[in-house]
Parts: structure tokens; C-alpha cells; sequence
């Protein structure tokens, strides 16, 4: 009996030579279910092969692969890719006719930028602790008249807040939560903050990131009823900087939560945490989602960022607070788990929900 061939669905990517477009190109390299084979950015790069495009801004720790090096980039037009589905890396300022001129032409857009994210018929997604939002699908595809759609994943400050908080949400509620971030510097792109500004210093301020960080997780741990997402009801302050390190987000988060409970408990909730990717096996997901170390002196973003191929975000330092009643240290990969891998692992739960199939080009 012969074995079947895998067919492997096709992928391109918007904004494929930004940050973020480059840690999507390193990380499907051999995705067992998805093959890159268009890569898009803007009128600037288009005509040019990859290599070219990305002369002096490739931002990686492995080379540019091959068969991507001499792809030519193509405009983000979608009629001018050949894929079953794209990965949006976008400028923000762009992205929103771009993504929508691809959902209307019947190609789904896997979003990383904020332009959608909020939107009343659109998923706003993490596999671990709303995997049920993606039937917000069904009704934009109705609303909008879409054959395509658009499922956006959060801020990258949102997703390691909102994945610490959510087992102690689902298990003891919360009352009200305070978040200081300091964020890499590959959060801003390239080329980003400038030299003489990060070097010796700290930047207490990024432009649109607070309240991103106060909304977004009330989306993600909302409830979908009719139709809708009724949003989780406690109050988040978040005071965002930008701080000198390369990659990895930090936050230290303080929390009231809604029962009483103990510090151990709440080591154990975290620990504990299991969600859908696990059950599913996905390809891109960590064994444990949340990490927790008892060293005091961790997580660190050099020694700890990459945990789990960057998809794990670990915790520590969980105590109790005199002002809120618990406060921990949290961080995550901003470019990995905080952008292109957590699109890529959305992309992952909707192929296995049966969103992601091949398409015109079959
Ligand atoms: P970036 O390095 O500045 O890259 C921006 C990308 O958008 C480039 O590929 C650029 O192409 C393309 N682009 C710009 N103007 C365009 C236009 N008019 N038409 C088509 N393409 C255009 O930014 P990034 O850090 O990768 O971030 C990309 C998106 O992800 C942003 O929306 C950001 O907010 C979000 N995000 C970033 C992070 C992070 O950690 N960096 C985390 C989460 C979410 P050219 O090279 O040709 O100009």
C-alpha cells in the first residue's frame, strides 16, 4: 500500500520582510501542515528577490533560507498570490484595506496587527484560553460577505498577561489588575527605537501600546453568547516602556483576585494550565504553556525567552502584595509567542477545525 502524500496548504506572507514577517519565515520552515510560497511587502521591496528586499535588515540567528532568498517579493495584492491563506505582518498604518482586500477575494488573513482585533465579529485569538471565539468566523464571513475572513491575534504585551491571568481567572476571579511593561526593543521593528535614545536609558512611554494592554485581555477571557463576546468586567492599568534589552517582553503584574485564595494555590493553578493546543497536540505548541520558577532571580529575558522554542511564558516571583493581595513577574517572547508564533499556532487550531482548507488554486 502506497502512503499518501501530504499535501501541505500554501502560505504567503504580508509584510514578509518586517521583524516580524522574518520570524515567520524562520518558523515555518518545515511546518508539517503549511509551505511558504509567496512572500508580499510594499511597493519598495516588491520586483526585488527576498534577499535583496532584506539587504542589511535581516534580523535573524540563521540564514535566510534558500528557497525564500530568491523568491521575488510580490505586492500584498491578492491576486498576485497563490495561497490558500496568508500571515499578516503589516504595518498597522496599512493594514487594514490590504487584509481586507484579501478576505474579500476568499484568501483568510492570519493577523498579528491591531486594525481588526477589536472588532465586534472578529476573533481575537489564543488557542489556550478562547479557542471557542473562532466561530465569530461563521458570522463575519455572513455579515461582511466575506469568503475569506480575518482572525487576529493580541497585542504582545496582552497575550503573556492574559495567559498568566487566565487560570486564576477561570478558578478564584478577578478583581482588578495593574501591569508595568518593560518591552524589548524588537517590539518596535526595524529600525525601531534609535540608538542614541535606548542605549543607557529607558523610554517610559509607546505610542498606542496601554491601551491595547487594558482591553485586549477582557476580549480574550470574555464569554461568547449569541453571538458575541461579553467581555471579562475587571479594570487593567498598564504603564508600558521600552527598555534595552533585544528580545522579550517583562511585566510585573498586580492582581486582586475575586475569592480567597493562597500563594501556593496559585503556583499550582499556573503550573497546571493546560488548554486546546495541548489536547490537540498542535505542532507549534509547548508542552506547558506557563511556566513557573521558584528562583526569585527569574525569569530573565536572555535566560528565559526562549523556552519552549519561544512559545512559553514563564512566571515567577509570585507573592503576596500589601496594596492589590498577589503581584508576579511575567515574560514572553515578543516576536515567537507575542507575534508570528502565536498567528502561527492560530493558524494551526484553525486548520484542525476545518477554517483553514486548500483552495482556488487546487
Ligand atoms: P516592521 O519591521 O516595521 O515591518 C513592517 C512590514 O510592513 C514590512 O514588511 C514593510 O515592508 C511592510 N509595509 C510597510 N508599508 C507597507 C505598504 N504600504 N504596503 C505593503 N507593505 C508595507 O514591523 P514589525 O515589527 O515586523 O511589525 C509588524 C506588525 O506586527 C505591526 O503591525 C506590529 O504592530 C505588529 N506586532 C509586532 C510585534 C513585534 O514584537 N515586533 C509584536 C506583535 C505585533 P517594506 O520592508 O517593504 O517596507
Amino acid at each position: 500500500m502506497s502512503i499518501p502524500k501530504i499535501c501541505k496548504l500554501r502560505v504567503g506572507i504580508l509584510g514578509a520582510t518586517g521583524i516580524v514577517g522574518q520570524k515567520f519565515i524562520v518558523l515555518l520552515q518545515n511546518h508539517p501542515w503549511f509551505e511558504l510560497v509567496s512572500v508580499a511587502a510594499s511597493e519598495e521591496s516588491a520586483g526585488k528577490t527576498y534577499e535583496k528586499a532584506v539587504a542589511g535588515r535581516w534580523k535573524q540567528q540563521v540564514d535566510i533560507p534558500k528557497n525564500v532568498a530568491r523568491t521575488k517579493v510580490s505586492q500584498c495584492d491578492p491576486h498576485a498570490m497563490q495561497a490558500d491563506f496568508v500571515f499578516s505582518g503589516l504595518d498597522g498604518a496599512v493594514a487594514k484595506d490590504i487584509e481586507r482586500s484579501f478576505a474579500e477575494s476568499g484568501i483568510p488573513v492570519i493577523s498579528n496587527t491591531k486594525t481588526y482585533r477589536m472588532e465586534e465579529d472578529v476573533p481575537l485569538l489564543i488557542p489556550e484560553i478562547n479557542p471557542d471565539h473562532i466561530r465569530l468566523i461563521d458570522i463575519q464571513r455572513k455579515r461582511r460577505q466575506w469568503s475569506g475572513f480575518i482572525v487576529t491575534n493580541p497585542n504582545c504585551v496582552a497575550i503573556p498577561l492574559a495567559m498568566a491571568l487566565k487560570p486564576i481567572y477561570d478558578a478564584v476571579g478577578i478583581q482588578k489588575v495593574s501591569v508595568v511593561s518593560m518591552q524589548a526593543i524588537s517590539g518596535a521593528g526595524f529600525p525601531g527605537v534609535a540608538s542614541i535614545d535606548i542605549v543607557d536609558n529607558l523610554i517610559p512611554y509607546i505610542v498606542g501600546e496601554e491601551p491595547k494592554v487594558e482591553t485586549e485581555p477582557l476580549k480574550l477571557l470574555g464569554k461568547l453568547a449569541a453571538g458575541k463576546v461579553k467581555f471579562a468586567a475587571f479594570p487593567i492599568s498598564a504603564q508600558c516602556n521600552r527598555v534595552a534589552v533585544q528580545d522579550g517582553h517583562f511585566l510585573n503584574i498586580s492582581f486582586t483576585t475575586a475569592k480567597k485564595t493562597s500563594v501556593e494555590r496559585l503556583k499550582k493553578l499556573i503550573r497546571d494550565f493546560r488548554g486546546e493546543p495541548q489536547k490537540l497536540k498542535l505542532p507549534s505548541a509547548p508542552q506547558n504553556p506557563l511556566i513557573y520558577l521558584d528562583d526569585d532571580f527569574r525569569p530573565q529575558p536572555r535566560l528565559d525567552r526562549d523556552r519552549e522554542g519561544g512559545m512559553a511564558i514563564t512566571i515567577g516571583r509570585l507573592r503576596e502584595c500589601p496594596v492589590f493581595g498577589y503581584k508576579m513577574a511575567v515574560l514572553g517572547h515578543n516576536t515567537i509567542r507575542g507575534a508570528a508564533g502565536a498567528a502561527i499556532l492560530n493558524a494551526e487550531l484553525l486548520y484542525k477545525k476545518g477554517y483553514l482548507v486548500r483552495s482556488r488554486f487546487s
